[in-house]
This record gives structure tokens, sequence and C-alpha cells, in this order.
């Protein structure tokens, strides 16, 4: 990787990974800490008061055990795929004069969040953030890792959410879809430059818009 552009984006990615991979064992550790001391408290006082006995508790503990191995719940790091509906058939996606509006939009919709499904993970087009996985990967300015020009770089190979997205019910960016009236307020405020990483995000996906698509 001789292009200096690409060492500066896998360092930031490599950051953002090590990043993310303490704060989520940061988090488990201490959540870990309170659970086990609640829990020894609680079990401690059942068992001075004669309300338990240690056999009974051992069994109860080894029977919820069990039951999670079966259910397959697991105390991961953090990590987050999107459950991907049925994928969308070209006549189904939503149209919206995009080349009109994007003198005016600059194509925000490409700063919204989203998480890739395991099928677009593994088809490999869309690159996903390692600080936090598998959300799709964005530049340090907000946008989308594949937005080009006035263009998407994987547009054929796009993710589900971006083709089954329409702005024109989402009030967060315009405030009048019919007079290209934009959101500013909310779009300054919520997509602005990204310093650094942030503990809320937009999401792809406007609540209406989620209400009014429930296979989405
Ligand atoms: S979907 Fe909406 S916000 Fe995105 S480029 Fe098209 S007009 Fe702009
Ligand atoms: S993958 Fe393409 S369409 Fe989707 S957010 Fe990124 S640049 Fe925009």
């Amino acid at each position: 990787m001789s292009n200096p552009s690409q060492l500066k984006s896998l360092e930031r990615q490599v950051e953002r990974g090590n990043l993310h991979a303490h704060t989520a064992l940061g988090a488990c550790s201490s959540r870990l800490s309170e659970t086990q001391a609640m829990l020894h408290g609680l079990a401690d006082v059942l068992l001075t008061k004669g309300i338990i006995d240690a056999e009974e508790l051992t069994q109860a503990m080894r029977s919820v055990e069990n039951e999670l191995k079966d259910l397959g719940d697991s105390n991961g790091p953090g990590l987050l795929v999107r459950i991907e509906p049925d994928v969308l058939a070209k006549e189904q996606e939503p149209v919206v004069d995009c080349a009109e509006r994007m003198p005016i939009c600059k194509a925000v919709c490409c700063r919204l969040d989203f998480a890739l499904s395991i099928r677009e993970i593994e088809g490999g087009h869309a690159r996903w953030d390692l600080g936090r996985p598998y959300f799709i990967r964005r530049e340090k300015d907000g946008n989308c890792s594949h937005r080009c020009g006035s263009g998407c770089n994987i547009y054929a190979q796009r993710p589900q959410v971006c083709r089954r997205y329409s702005c024109e019910h989402d009030e967060r960016i315009w405030k009048d879809f019919a007079n290209k009236q934009l959101n500013t307020e909310w779009i300054e405020q919520n997509l602005g430059d990204q310093p650094g990483p942030r503990a809320t995000h937009a999401h792809m996906h406007a609540p209406v818009e989620v209400s009014k698509r429930p296979s989405s």
C-alpha cells in the first residue's frame, strides 16, 4: 500500500479498532464485576437467612447456564449486524430525483449510519468500520467511505439499506420535500464533521420510514 492517504485511512481504522476492543472489554468487565458483587451479596443474604441452601443455588445456576447455552446467548464484544429482509427487486426501489436535489442536499443521506448484513459483510464490497463492527465505514468528515465525488463507488453492490432508503418522508433531511427546503439545523447538529467517535448515531432509516415499512 504505497498511497499515503490509504495508509492514513488504514492507520485510523486500526486505531479505531483498538479503541473499540478496549472500550468493549472495559465495559464488559465493569458490568461483570457489578453483577458478580450483586449476586454474591444476594446469595449471602439468602443463605444466611436460610431461605435457600447452597445445593439448591448451584442447581438453579447450572439450569440457567444450560438454558442460555441452548438459546445461543453470548456476551459478545458489542458487534452488530443487520438482519436483512428479502433482497429488494430493482423495480421496488424507491425513486427520488437525486440528481436534481444533490446541489442542495449534497447527498447527505450518505452520512447516515447503518450496520451491514452478514451477506454484505461476506460479499466483500462494502467496507466496514474496524472501530465499530459491522457498521459501514466512514471517513473523518462523516461521509461514507464509498462516497466518491457525487456518486457511490459500489453503486451496483450498494447495501440494501441504501437501496431501500428514500429521503422523501425523512423530516430529518427535508423540512419541506416538495419545495426542496433542507433541514439544515438537524443536519448540522447530527451529521456535521465528526472529529472523533460518537456515542449516538443517526441511522439511515428515519423512524417514520421504519414504521411505514415493517419489512425493512
Ligand atoms: S436520497 Fe435524498 S438526500 Fe440522498 S442524494 Fe437523493 S435526494 Fe439527496
Ligand atoms: S454505500 Fe454508497 S449509497 Fe450507500 S451510503 Fe455509502 S456511498 Fe451512499
